[in-house]
């Protein structure tokens, strides 16, 4: 037999993502909404797919659904990008800004897919580092942009993993270096709804800033894979030449529009995982645990006196999943767990005083 095709070089070593599921009673790793979307959602999607032109292809420019999301955010169509989840539309930026012979920073913990896509466009990484409390200092950031002259920097805010918002202040005074730099600024808003403020708020048409959002947290939707960013135009029309043409199907585009007419569900759910995400970091606080302040719809806690990955597989003997992160570098022990629905919760915070 003749010797078979190898991959690139440059990705030979790289690990695909992972999140393990596990069939368990309480699923509390990913990060999604413990509710589906309303019943009348499901019927008017439903009602919708009779109407589809299965024959032609779907609106290339998504032009309803960018205006309708673009609305929601105070913006025109043509500042709204949107694709198949938000990973599309990172992968489409780094695609477009980074690539071979350029350089991405991100600040490390944090989203393992912004590093992970970077390396798949051929960029270099820079990695910045957080202090112990998962915080960043703009010394860091001043550090890392000397060191690497990056074209994209990210900022995951609230951050996944660790759930800890980018105040204000830094965000705005790494958009005023990027800027200087001519680079590009990536705010990942995944869990921005859950959180105390919002960057789209130094948004303007000649800022280098773009902030991702996803349908898959907040909007109960991971199953139709959709995301958007809001950015400048100027932005916005160079993805659009770079993304695969007629990458987002009719139905997803359909199901996109219909949520938006859903945001007062929406608000009411969000409410009500932050009301939980306070019931759980209060009552952690209380056990032998270290926990982090979260602006998102997970918490991150470390055990003091026992190993993490000993607690994780406790939980799961009791029935609950928790994300593992007990070996991820700079996590050191720590496991982090998912809003669910109070029952889900209670299941989770009795399991745990069980295993502690
Ligand atoms: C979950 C998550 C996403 C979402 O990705 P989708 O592709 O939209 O499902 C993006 N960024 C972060 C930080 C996330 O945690």
């Amino acid at each position: 037999m003749s010797a078979r095709i190898r991959p690139r070089d440059d990705l030979a070593l790289m690990e695909g993502y992972h999140s393990p599921q596990v069939d368990v009673p309480v699923r509390l790793n990913t990060n999604e909404s413990p509710f589906p979307p309303p019943a009348a959602f499901t019927q008017r999607l439903a009602a919708a797919v009779h109407d589809v032109e299965w024959h032609r292809y779907p609106d290339r420019a998504a032009t309803e659904l960018r205006t309708r999301i673009g609305a929601m955010h105070g913006v025109g169509p043509e500042r709204v990008f949107a694709a198949n989840g938000s990973n599309e539309v990172l992968q489409t930026l780094l695609l477009t800004y980074a690539g071979f012979g350029r350089t991405v920073a991100t600040f490390e913990p944090t989203y393992a897919l912004h590093s992970h896509i970077a390396h798949l466009t051929g960029a270099t990484v820079i990695e910045g580092e957080r202090d112990d409390e998962f915080v960043l200092s703009l010394d860091e950031v001043d550090r890392v942009l000397a060191a690497g002259n990056p074209s994209v920097v990210f900022l995951c805010s609230p951050n996944n993993p660790t759930g800890r918002e980018e105040p204000r202040e830094l965000v705005t005074a790494v958009l005023q270096r990027v800027t200087d730099r001519g680079a590009l600024l990536v705010v990942d808003e995944a869990y921005g709804q859950f959180a105390s403020w919002t960057a789209t708020e130094l948004l303007t048409e000649d800022t280098p800033l773009v902030i991702t959002r996803t349908y898959s947290k907040t909007w109960s939707m991971a199953a139709a894979r959709l995301g958007y960013l809001i950015g400048p135009g100027w932005v916005v029309s160079e993805l659009d030449k770079i993304v695969l043409p007629y990458h987002l199907d009719v139905l997803k585009q359909q199901a996109g529009i219909l949520a938006l007419e859903f945001a007062e569900d929406m608000n009411a759910r969000v409410a009500a995982i932050v009301e939980e995400r306070g019931r759980i970091v209060g009552r952690l606080a209380a056990l032998d645990v270290q926990v982090w302040p979260s602006g998102a719809n997970f918490v991150l806690f470390r055990p003091r006196s026992m190993d993490g990955a000993t607690v994780w597989k406790g939980l799961l003997d009791r029935g609950v999943l928790v994300r593992n992160c007990a070996s991820w570098p700079r996590l050191d022990g720590c496991l982090r767990i998912t809003v669910g629905t109070k029952d889900e919760n209670d299941a989770f915070l009795r399991a745990l005083e069980e295993t502690l």
